[in-house]
């Protein structure tokens, strides 16, 4: 044989062979670099091109699954006070927990930051899916999560999305599912299926919100006022909340749960939060040249607690002049939670300014004192679900007296709302709460009806009658 042919060839075999090699490792690398890049780093789990791939892959072959999406509550503030390996490491937990329930029914994956997903392949029904979210949001209330010594309390929001009704790519699963999801945080409901009322995109809530920007253009936004009395013995009104409803030119008079959950979701939420502010101020305003000298309270959803709200507060104040410290913005325990930074120094640029912050709703939210700390408010207003059960739960007693005694020594004035009978509110005074809101006193009235009111139940307190009172059309129902 020729021996440069030999030779040759030999080179080919082992080039070849080296290629063969090379291509192995390399194809081996690539698959263990795609699995990588499926994986969640933290936890092991899948992450969200995973949960993607699958999703697609079961559609594909005509299945039908269905997506739970939970978002942990007060996850930051346990990163921010014990630090990010402390929050690394309830996230391992997390993952651990839920593998664990959902074990056999579904697969979890994590979708960055503290969201995690559980695709359930299907076919399931709706009904199914809520009782697994149930379930999951059971298993991590007894999860018994811990950062070293210390015991941490979590838990979660969960929204739902089926394939099929809800959405028929995976892309518009996700996304339904955090709709839902977004609406049972705000809701407090811990778990929600995909509802297209809820969701700013579909074309219903788009159509409702092209409505109720002509509504506000058009005065179809109404306030009634709720009065708030003092808890000491005599009682005296002490303020009215401004509450917002929207006179339907069709579907009749509507509360804020009919439309605000949608407008927070977008940047709608702004012009109203104005609009309520500056009716709310100017009422008052007129009302004090009347003889009606009170405070008047407006809630402020979490979306507008930035910058910009400063600047309405500014402008209501300068139109009416009417006084910083009897405006007082009403904010939710649950906006402090979701984030308390930013909470905190739009509250003490309020505070700087002269106005006062109420806490709304407190004790609805997950860790509610430890939100407290720093906060610059005068005001808590105990969450109403605890005050309109008082009497039948003395569990409930043992709550309020303790939140009482709590914002106190805080210093701060403790409001209850949702006051109906006579003994919860003779209980609460006994208590030594501050102030009292409720059916019992009044509902929120419209502003004639409201002054009306007041003279009625406060005749000598509230001067001399006047003209120019803003007359709504619509009472509220009983
Ligand atoms: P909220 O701030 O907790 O307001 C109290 C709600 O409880 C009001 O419902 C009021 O009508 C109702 N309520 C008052 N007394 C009683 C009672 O004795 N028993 C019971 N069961 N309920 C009572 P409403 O007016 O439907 O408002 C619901 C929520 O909508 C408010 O809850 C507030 O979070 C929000 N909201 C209302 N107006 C505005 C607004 O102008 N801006 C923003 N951002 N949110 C608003
Ligand atoms: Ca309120
Ligand atoms: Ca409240």
């Amino acid at each position: 044989m020729d021996t440069a042919w030999v030779a040759w060839t030999t080179v080919v075999l082992v080039t070849a062979a080296a290629a063969i090699a090379l291509a192995v490792v390399v194809r081996r690398r690539d698959r263990s670099s795609a699995r990588a890049a499926r994986t969640d780093a933290l936890t092991g789990l899948g992450n969200r091109d995973a949960l993607a791939e699958r999703v697609g892959r079961l559609l594909a072959g005509g299945g039908e699954p269905g997506l739970l999406l939970l978002d942990l509550d007060g996850f930051r503030e346990i990163n921010d006070t014990l630090g990010h390996s402390a929050g690394d490491a309830l996230l391992r937990q997390v993952a651990g927990v839920l593998d664990r329930t959902v074990a056999g029914t579904g697969q979890v994956t994590r979708l960055g930051g503290d969201e995690f997903a559980v695709l359930v392949p299907g076919p399931v029904r709706g009904e199914d899916l809520e009782v697994l979210a149930k379930r999951v949001l059971a298993g991590l209330s007894m999860g018994q999560f811990t950062s070293g010594p210390v015991p941490l309390d979590v838990q979660g929001s969960i929204g739902i999305a089926l394939a099929g009704p809800d959405g028929s790519s995976g892309e518009e699963l996700l996304q339904h599912a955090d709709v839902a999801m977004y609406a049972a945080k705000h809701a407090r409901a811990g778990v929600l299926r995909y509802d297209p009322a809820h969701d700013p995109h579909s074309t219903n809530a788009l159509e409702v919100l092209g409505q109720l920007r002509r509504a506000m253009e058009e005065d179809e936004l109404v306030v009634h006022y709720q009065p708030k009395v003092s808890g000491g013995g005599g009682g005296q009104l002490l303020g009215f909340e401004a509450l917002v409803r929207w006179q339907h030119p069709t579907r009749g008079l509507l509360p804020p749960a009919a439309f605000l959950p949608l407008v927070e979701r977008t940047r709608l939420i702004h012009p109203l939060t104005r609009w309520v502010l500056l009716t709310a101020v100017r009422q008052a305003a007129t009302w004090r040249a009347q003889g009606l000298d009170t405070t008047i309270s407006v809630n402020i959803s979490a979306a507008t607690l930035d910058e910009g709200l400063l600047g309405m507060v500014e402008e209501a104040l300068a139109l009416t002049r009417w006084p910083a410290p009897q405006l007082v913005l009403e904010i939710t325990e649950t906006a402090i939670v979701i984030d308390p930074d930013g909470a905190r120094r739009a509250v003490q640029r309020l505070r700087d300014r002269g106005v006062r912050v109420s806490v709304d709703d407190f004790g609805a939210g997950a860790t509610s004192l430890v939100h407290l700390r720093g906060l610059a408010v005068h005001e808590l207003k105990v969450d109403r679900q605890f005050v309109t059960e008082l009497m039948a739960h003395p569990e409930d007693e043992v709550i309020v007296s303790s939140v009482i005694a709590l914002a106190h020594r805080l210093g701060l004035v403790v409001v209850a709302e949702g006051v109906e009978d006579p003994v919860t509110a003779e209980r609460l005074r006994a208590m030594g709460c501050d102030e009292l809101q409720g059916y019992l006193f009044a509902r929120p009235l419209p502003a004639a009806e409201a002054l009306r009111w007041a003279r009625e139940e406060f005749g000598a307190r509230t001067g001399r009658e006047a003209a120019g009172t803003v007359e709504h059309p619509a009472g509220e129902p009983a």
